[in-house]
């Protein structure tokens, strides 16, 4: 169980001391660069598309921004190649800020046909224009000085593409396990991820330069181990290759990359001897049997090769993340019997069908108001009309008064109101603390440098004291360190109350939050949301189970095909013969 670190090590020392073994080929030391250079780019891949979901083909593009950048600034104008990484990682890092901007809207397929678009069109832009030597390219790139060491062979090389392979795994992996990270593993769950008040787009923005610079190190590392620069090492066969090894590699984890990497290179390096002789004519035959590998890959092993050797070295948890005393700062609340919430008239239409039919209704501070109907009646809509995952049709919503139905659904959670789904919406792989912590994350500042460097870690601890502090008076404390999904349903859930309530909202909107619960844990579960409204809080309860809401609401609103039929309290509303007929006559 404990001998990965061991391993790594191991692994880490053997390849120190490769370059020095005086019996290894210069061959393979060249085999061994290029599997560095290849990773620093498969590692911005596994973040992008991998962790983001966000597909490009076009990654060999930016790698050749960056070896053009150096290999025109050091031949043409005498620049130090060390003032050729900033600015490469700068012109990159600009580059993809434009292309994002104007492509990471795009969904589905429109995205990933747009980067083989600017792959393409960056790769011929390097191939025409006169000052980067159109076809061929630049020659006489000075190689690197180091202190007046120069890394002119092979074997010097080596030490500095790994440093930097070394370098991009630490901070990616860093990265990842942050509040930045956190909200880059949601981007795949985006309604989920706005609700708990990401910013979407910026995290799809920052992952997307990200992955951009890496790929501008490569190819400053190249440019100036190759000593030329050209344009074909950039098409965008290349930046389909990058793809192929992090999808074979497994995309969801940074130690894939490198795997991929490595196994792409050399196996191609192989095929290329053997294939051409084989078929008895030249051509890029590697490219046919990567296909078909890919294929087999995505239909045997979807998550690729290192998730499966993982699962025979299974690695133990960190289960002791540092508790903080310092509590997060907490929203002040309004006095009990202010109006909080007002819904005027609210009107929402799905093509023909009225789902929420001008529904009215005001709630006040310190409130539980249940929120009832027989299914297809329009709660779940109405829930995503208030909490801005979905705009009305009509109507106004405000919220301590101001309007909110116009607002995006991170803005409103910034407001302070909390949700849940219906249907649970966790990332299933990711530990439960941190579902909960992701909830916590506009009550934090921390961005993705401090997170890199791990200077965050002080803000983590107190995100941390606070999801554990939620999880555990949802009563799931003790299974923390669990991935999310291994959880039953009803406690899936509950995890969903503990991250709303991570966010430290002034409204609750509680979508069925009894269902899949036995007898105890609803008992447990009113327990909790009584006292909830005892601090204050406002809950908005959608939930079928009449005990569990006759027995803990102020008042109902009941609703039937989209409008409201009754309003009240809840012994009266049990009398009013339209409920009792279209409603409890329903369920019965
Ligand atoms: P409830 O939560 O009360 O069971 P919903 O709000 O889920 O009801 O659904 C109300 C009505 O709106 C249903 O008839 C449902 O089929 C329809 N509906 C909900 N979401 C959509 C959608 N995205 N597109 C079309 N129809 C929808
Ligand atoms: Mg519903």
């Amino acid at each position: 169980m404990r001998h990965r670190p061991v391993l790594l090590i191991a692994l880490a020392l053997f390849a120190a001391l490769v370059p020095v073994i005086s019996g290894i080929p210069e061959y393979w030391i060249t085999l061994a660069n290029y599997i560095g250079l290849y990773s620093i780019v498969a590692i911005g891949l596994v973040l992008l598309t991998g962790v983001g979901g966000l597909i490009s083909f076009g990654q060999a593009a930016f790698v050749g921004i960056g070896a053009f950048t150096t290999g025109y600034l050091t031949t043409r104008h005498g620049f130090s190649p060390w003032l050729t990484l900033p600015i490469g990682m700068l012109l990159t890092a600009a580059s993809a800020c434009v292309i994002g901007a104007v492509t990471l809207r795009l969904s589905g397929p429109y995205l990933p046909l747009s980067t083989i678009a600017w792959g393409i069109s960056l790769y011929f832009l390097f191939g025409n224009l006169d000052w980067l030597g159109r076809h061929d390219g630049l020659t006489g790139i000075p190689s690197l000085d180091f202190f007046g060491w120069t890394l002119v062979s092979g074997r010097r090389y080596y030490y500095l593409i790994w440093l930097a392979v070394f370098l991009a795994i630490v901070a990616t992996q860093n990265l990842l396990d942050s509040r930045p990270g956190r909200a880059i593993r949601a981007l795949r769950g985006a309604v989920m991820a706005e609700s708990c008040g990401v910013a979407i787009a910026r995290y799809k923005m920052l992952i997307f330069v990200y992955a951009a610079i890496l790929a501008g190190i490569s190819g400053w590392l190249y440019a100036h181990m190759q000593r030329a620069v050209n344009p074909s090492p950039f098409d965008l066969q290349a930046g389909i290759e990058y793809l192929f090894m992090v999808v074979i590699g497994g995309a969801g984890h940074v130690w894939g990359a490198v795997l991929g990497a490595g196994l792409l290179t050399v196996v191609k390096d192989k095929l290329q001897d053997v294939l051409p002789r084989l078929f008895g004519s030249n051509g890029n035959f590697e490219i046919i049997v990567f296909g078909v590998l890919m294929v087999l890959i995505l239909q045997h092993a979807r998550e690729g090769i290192w998730p499966r050797l993982l699962r025979r070295w299974p690695s133990r948890r960190r289960t002791d993340r540092t508790l903080s005393a310092v509590e997060l700062s907490r929203r002040e609340r309004p006095p009990a019997g202010q109006s909080i919430l007002e819904v005027k008239a609210v009107r929402k239409e799905f093509g023909g069908l009225v789902a929420v039919n001008d529904i009215d209704f005001t709630m006040r501070a310190g409130e539980i108001l249940g929120l009832i109907g027989p299914n297809g009646a329009g709660k779940s809509t109405l829930f995503d009309v208030i909490s801005g995952v979905t705009a009305p049709s009509g109507g106004v919503v405000s919220f301590r008064g101001a309007r909110i139905d116009r607002r995006a659904a991170k803005d409103i959670a910034y407001l302070g109101i909390g949700r849940t789904f219906q249907h649970v919406r966790l990332l299933p792989g990711m530990s439960v603390l941190e579902n909960v912590a992701l909830g916590g994350h506009q009550r934090a500042r921390q961005g993705a440098i401090a997170a890199m460097l791990r200077l965050d870690r002080k803000q983590e601890a107190q995100l941390f004291s606070e999801a554990a502090r939620q999880l555990e008076r949802v009563g799931l404390a003790a299974h923390g360190h669990e991935p999310a999904g291994n959880l039953a349903l009803g406690q899936q859930r509950q995890i969903e109350i503990a991250r709303a309530l991570c966010a430290d909202p002034v409204l609750l909107l509680l979508d069925e939050p009894a269902a899949g619960l036995r007898y105890r844990e609803k008992r447990a579960l009113a327990d909790v949301l009584r006292g909830l409204k005892q601090e204050g809080m406002s809950i908005l309860l959608v939930e079928h189970d009449m005990d569990f809401v006759m027995g803990l609401v102020d008042r109902l609103v009941v609703m039937d095909f989209g409008s409201k039929l009754a309003e009240g309290l809840p012994r009266d509303v049990q009398k009013n013969s339209a409920v009792l007929e279209a409603y409890l006559g329903s369920v019965a």
